[in-house]
């Protein structure tokens, strides 16, 4: 006993039980603390018990210790060890894992019996990590670390979601708003003025439909409830029914609607799904494309795939805008985009489709105009 005085053992013994017979909890000095620690781990190797410890840390999908009374991790699950410097957390302290004063501090406190939930970034990124400290029994301490980086990134876009979509739903109501206001207030006596601002009303209301419509497609796909009944489909028949539905449109426009044969050539997919993937791509071709322009639809054969296109002779895209075009709300020209009646989400609900039949989209655009396409598995 030359460290350890036998005052200081006496006073320990003590205060011990007197926290047993229910008194407050000991205090006890740090090298009371250690002997302590050493004498549970020599007992501890006669009874196998950090395996069951370490079963149960293996378990938590976060990373998972327990500090000793000294405040060294004691047991760590591999996701900890990831965490540490060598990939080792054991024996060394949150500190030294994890470089945060303010979780050394936390762990501090849980040793002194106090649950303790905290925020911290962590290396390497930083990524955001929510830190759990629970008191255990024996004056252990439970630590929990886990990664919220995916959580919080899904909150933003959740929240981005929300206020894109409420913006886009402002404009078209607000003019309605305006223009029914400005019927009441007089306009209504005015044929003319009258047959105008009516059109305008019917003008939006469809803008309206269409978002609201794009918006519910786009929930129900990033929801899973759109499920796709892959199939072999005629590549032919597709291409025709897409084209027939911007035919009207087109012909208005005076936009030449052209389509390849594509004989025989066959795509595993959803019949709807693609249905509703090329007229997204012809309707964007025609909207953009200024009169006298054309839009060609074809398929090809390219090995084990097919790749169907919707080309146009339209302005094109610039190149800065092609990498970001397939996010929702993303416009290369918003004024044109607005003014075209467009939503912003067709092409996104574009990528959604084609991935959830396992094809790939992309585009290449150049000053002659744009090609988009799709590659799709071919039908054995
Ligand atoms: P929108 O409803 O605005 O058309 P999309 O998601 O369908 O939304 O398209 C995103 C943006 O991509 C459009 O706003 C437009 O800037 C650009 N775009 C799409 N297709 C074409 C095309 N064929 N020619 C030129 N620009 C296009």
């Amino acid at each position: 006993m030359a460290l350890l005085g036998r005052d200081k053992v006496a006073a320990a013994m003590r205060a011990i039980e007197a926290e047993l017979a229910g008194g407050p909890r000991a205090e006890l000095a740090l090298d009371v603390l250690q002997l302590a620690d050493l004498l549970r781990r020599r007992a501890e190797r006669l009874l196998p018990k950090e395996e069951p410890e370490r079963e149960l840390l293996a378990a938590f999908p976060d990373a998972a210790g327990i500090l000793a009374v000294t405040g060294a991790v004691r047991v760590a699950n591999t996701a900890l060890d990831g965490l540490a410097p060598g990939g080792r957390a054991v024996g060394r302290t949150p500190l030294e894992i994890t470089r945060s004063e303010e979780l050394a501090e936390a762990a501090r406190r849980a040793l002194q019996g106090h649950t303790k939930r905290l925020e911290l970034e962590l290396p390497p990124g930083p990524r955001p990590h929510v830190a759990t400290l629970t008191p255990l029994l024996r004056g252990e301490v439970l630590l929990l670390l886990r990664d919220v980086t995916e959580a919080r990134r899904a909150e933003q876009a959740r929240r981005d979601f929300v206020a894109n979509a409420s913006h886009e739903l402002r404009t078209p109501v607000a003019a309605i708003h305006g223009a029914a206001e400005t019927l009441l207030l007089g306009a209504l006596q005015d044929p003319q003025a009258a047959r105008q601002f009516a059109e305008m009303i019917a003008r939006q209301a469809e803008r309206l439909a269409r978002l609201t419509r794009d918006l519910l497609d786009l929930s129900r796909i990033e929801s899973g409830q759109w499920t796709m009944q892959l199939g072999p489909v005629e590549v032919e028949g597709a291409l025709r029914a897409a084209g027939d539905a911007v035919a009207l449109p087109a012909r208005e426009k005076g936009v030449e609607l052209r389509r390849q044969e594509a004989g025989g050539l066959r795509v595993v997919a959803d019949t709807r799904a693609l249905e509703h993937v090329l007229v997204n791509l012809l309707d964007n071709a025609v909207k953009y494309t200024p009169q006298g322009g054309t839009v060609t639809l074809s398929g090809a054969a390219e090995g084990d795939r097919v790749v169907l296109s919707v080309a146009d002779t339209g302005p094109g895209i610039e190149r800065q805008h092609l990498v970001r075009l397939f996010e929702r709300f993303y416009r290369a020209d918003p004024g044109r985009s607005r003014e075209q009646g467009g939503t912003g989400i067709g092409l996104s609900l574009v990528k959604h489709l084609v991935q959830a039949q396992k094809g790939e989209v992309g585009v290449e655009s150049g000053p002659q105009g744009s090609r988009f396409w799709v590659r799709l598995p071919a039908a054995p």
